[in-house]
């Protein structure tokens, strides 16, 4: 049993009445890997990439974050990685890459909007390294971008990608043709998430960034953590429209922000239609087992009845009856 009582489940779960829903880790460090599988990991639903750009002098060149990367997929190799672009600005900080001081880092050069720079060849660099580890070896690996916005990003980022694999053209013997997917973490992406989803494989929802850009709430202070709360309807609503719009275009929806590694939510997740969830490990025992407890159909028009509520009150007085 784990350290939560909840027993650790190896294989992979699904709801009482059979909707399949995976269930992966988030890593923000290569030492959780190991952790992650202990404890009954699927796969990695999000591989923080910004680590192995900390607590050194100079980038990481390709091959070492393609060895990096090529560990996390050994580690999980009948799973699937989904390894995140530089996610920096904002709340994360490089001191080496000399980023530009801003009034406003949480509404300035973050996520995707940093790596499409084009006096910076750290994107490239990276995607090199992600195309590599795709094509070699076992596991199924995806990329993800951070913080899109607007459907010219996302298409930039792709352009970038296919520059990246005619850039191996010829070094390598076999294609790697991985999924790729966009977090939805502002307003606009989630706005925008059919044109993004048919562009795509998988959209992946970042509740600590799309929370605090929903309700105007810094995911940081907590004189206005009331207000960072994704069970706000105005969040739920958000989510809600992320999944039908993913499904409308035959793209599947995680989440990867920790209202996905909440046990106590993860039957209004299930409802809201969400095909994966990740976390960080500790909580991968509880939540396999809510789900492997709930009953899709239920809740699903719990969850229906908890996003068109008026008041986070009413929210949880609907999740709790
Ligand atoms: C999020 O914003 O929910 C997310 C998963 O990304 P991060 O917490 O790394 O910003
Ligand atoms: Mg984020």
């Amino acid at each position: 049993a784990s350290d939560s009582g909840a027993a650790i489940v190896d294989e992979s779960v699904e709801t009482t009445d059979g909707r399949h829903v995976e269930v992966a880790a988030n890593v923000g460090r290569q030492a959780e890997l190991e952790p992650a599988a202990d404890r009954g990991a699927d796969g990695v639903g999000l591989y923080r990439t910004e680590f192995l750009f900390l607590d050194r002098e100079a980038p990481p060149s390709e091959d070492e974050q393609y060895e990096a990367v090529r560990e996390a997929l050994d580690t999980f190799p009948d799973g699937r990685v989904v390894v995140r672009t530089l996610d920096i600005g904002g709340d994360k900080r490089i001191p080496y890459l000399d980023l530009p001081e801003e009034e406003n880092p949480f509404l300035g050069e973050r996520g995707i909007r940093r790596s499409l720079d084009p006096d910076s060849d750290l994107f490239a660099t990276q995607l090199r390294a992600l195309l590599r580890a795709a094509a070699d070896g076992a596991g199924d690996l995806a990329i993800m971008f951070p913080l899109v916005a607007t459907v010219e990003e996302l298409d930039a980022a792709l352009a970038a990608l296919d520059a990246a694999a005619a850039d191996l053209e010829g070094r390598e013997d076999e294609a790697a043709d991985p999924e790729v997917g966009v977090m939805i973490e502002t307003p606009s992406a989630a706005f925008m998430a059919e044109e993004l989803a048919a562009r795509v494989d998988f959209l992946s929802i970042g509740t600590n960034d799309l929370t605090q850009y929903v309700m105007a709430a810094d995911r940081e202070n907590e004189r206005v953590g009331d207000l960072h709360d994704p069970t706000h309807p105005g969040v739920l609503r958000a989510i809600h429209r992320t999944v039908t719009a993913a499904h409308a275009e035959d793209a599947w929806v995680g989440m990867c922000g920790e209202m996905a590694g909440d046990p106590d939510l993860t039957e209004l997740l299930v409802g809201l239609g969400l095909d994966e969830l990740s976390m960080s490990a500790v909580t991968i025992p509880e939540v396999k087992t809510a789900i492997s407890e709930t009953e899709y159909s239920a809740a699903s028009e719990r969850a229906d009845r908890a996003r068109l509520a008026a008041t986070r009150s009413d929210v949880h007085t609907t999740l709790d009856t």
